[in-house]
């Protein structure tokens, strides 16, 4: 992830911030192992991607601009990656040519040897933390909030690397599922409130690190458990495995986003089948939200399993009304909002002989800027329909993400500028309703939204942020971390 302000334009090149990461120990093909659990996890950042690995004695590393396809593709690429063990990352990254210095891993010569990082989520205090360490005369290469990590851990006087680690984890702030790799092995870790998923698996004699189950599934490792919020899992080159809980007990608050978007939907986070949970999240929605109409129509691909539900739950016959071209990439990655409305044209067709005449409910998982629904309603009015009802299978997105999820600044956000009526109007549906909070919590199999106690990270839709998002109150401070590296002071 970048160093972002938060009050920057979140559409400026230095806030992609959606990451996914991989680690292996004890495979004797552990890069190309590596290359095909990032591959599995592409869908969590489509822009650069990097590996490093260690033969008992040195640290290789390869990144590059890109798909995993693109650039750990060939067996060249892998046979740069010698060792039985690898990490590696995937990204969505800076445009422009200083992208190469922040792709992940990143690697570090420390006194007590080699260390790597691969981090998904985003540290919500890495400016103020940044700030003191050039102060007292850190050298940073990228603009990467992760490297700060790597600096407090380079100046922490504990004596072992462990409890370095742990000192340098104590000064973070906001989200972190780490993978490192060290002379001595792997660390995997996952911060106290558990906000971005991990999960370890075991293949063979090897143990496997991954954001998502879907990472193991296709290297046929079995899934041995998520690692616990604040847990830190230490593996050793003989394979001896230690669990450490240095942050004490907390309330975790997992990301309610990863189940109604993110991750995968052959996934399971922290035991829930994302798919089982998305359905779940349509049928509450039909409960809540029904309308009279002829077909339940998805947004593919992120409203098909909310729509199966939707259908399930109503008795409206469920149909393919809006096909989509697998030959683009998602709608964000685009830089300009031109470009995204193009995408959307390029993504998906409308298919005119089912929707002709019909009154339909579409469903997607989520509006942000309002986009895609924008335009794919009127697609569907384009092709005939004679009504056109929208529900979308999350609360209204509201407050931007500083957890590691890709959303605009606040202002651009469309349910932070207008009430549902409104938002209505402006996409052109006849209704639109979105799944209430409580609905949400129902689907991922909890009571509901209490408010002393959420058992989610939800704050994209409801602003209860859980941890201090010490770097908003900085924002009249000169920004060291979004200067070039060559001006920084
Ligand atoms: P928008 O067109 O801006 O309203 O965005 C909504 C669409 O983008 C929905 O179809 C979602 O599936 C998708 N989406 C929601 N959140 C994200 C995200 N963080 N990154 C990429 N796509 C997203």
């Amino acid at each position: 992830m970048n160093l972002t302000h938060p009050f920057l334009d979140r559409d400026g090149d230095k806030l992609r911030e959606e990451c996914g990461v991989f680690g292996v120990i004890g495979a004797k093909d552990a890069a190309s192992m590596a290359a095909l659990g990032l591959h599995a996890l592409q869908h969590r950042g489509q822009e650069a991607c990097g590996m490093t690995s260690f033969d008992g004695k040195d640290f290789f590393a390869r990144r590059g601009l890109g798909h995993v396809a693109q650039v750990f593709g060939n067996a060249e690429s892998i046979a740069e990656l010698p060792g039985h063990m690898a990490s590696g990352h995937v990204r969505y990254s800076t445009t422009g040519g200083s992208g190469l210095r922040n792709v992940q891993p990143l690697f570090a010569d420390l006194a007590s040897g080699g260390f790597s990082i691969a981090h998904n989520g985003n540290i919500s205090n890495a400016m103020s933390l940044k700030r003191e360490l050039v102060r007292r005369g850190a050298i940073f290469q990228s603009t990467s909030d992760t490297e700060v990590i790597i600096h407090l851990v380079a100046t922490s006087r504990y004596p072992t690397l462990l409890d370095r680690f742990v000192d340098a984890l104590r000064m973070v702030e906001g989200a972190y599922s780490l993978i490192c790799m060290t002379d001595e092995g792997m660390i995997a870790c996952r911060d106290p409130l558990g906000i971005r998923p991990l999960v370890m698996g075991r293949i063979g004699d090897a143990i496997v690190f991954a954001s998502e189950s879907v990472a193991l599934d296709v290297i046929g490792a079995e899934l041995v458990r998520s690692i616990e919020p604040g847990e830190l899992v230490q593996v050793d080159h003989k394979g001896t495995i230690s669990s450490h809980r240095p942050f004490g007990n907390h309330n975790q608050r997992p990301c309610i986003f990863e189940h109604v978007y993110f991750s995968r939907p052959d996934s399971t986070l922290d035991g829930k089948s994302v798919y089982m949970v998305r359905k779940q999240i349509g049928a509450e929605l039909a409960k809540e939200s029904p309308a009279d109409a002829d077909l339940v129509i998805p947004v593919p691909d992120s409203g098909v399993p909310a729509a199966i539900g939707y259908a399930q739950e109503s008795g409206v016959p469920f149909e393919l009304g809006i096909i989509r071209s697998h030959y683009v990439g998602r709608t964000f990655i685009q830089p300009s909002d031109g470009a995204r409305n193009a995408d959307v044209k390029r993504k998906h067709n409308a298919n005119r002989p089912l929707v002709e005449g019909k009154r339909i409910v579409l469903i997607d998982d989520s509006i942000v800027r309002g986009t895609t629904s924008l335009k794919i309603v009127q697609m569907m009015r384009d092709a005939g329909a004679a009504e056109v009802h929208m529900r979308i299978a999350s609360p209204p997105t509201s407050n931007s993400c500083f957890y590691g999820v890709d959303t605009p600044e606040r202002s651009k956000l469309l349910a932070a500028k207008m009430d549902v009526k409104a938002m209505a109007e402006f996409i052109h549906a006849d209704s639109l309703s979105f799944v209430s909070i409580d609905g949400l919590y129902r689907a991922v199999g909890e009571a509901g939204r209490s408010a002393k106690c959420p058992q989610f990270c939800d704050a994209c839709f409801t602003g209860d942020y859980p941890t201090r998002l010490t770097d908003l109150s900085e924002r009249d401070t000169p920004d060291l971390l979004t200067l070039p590296v060559n001006k920084v002071a």
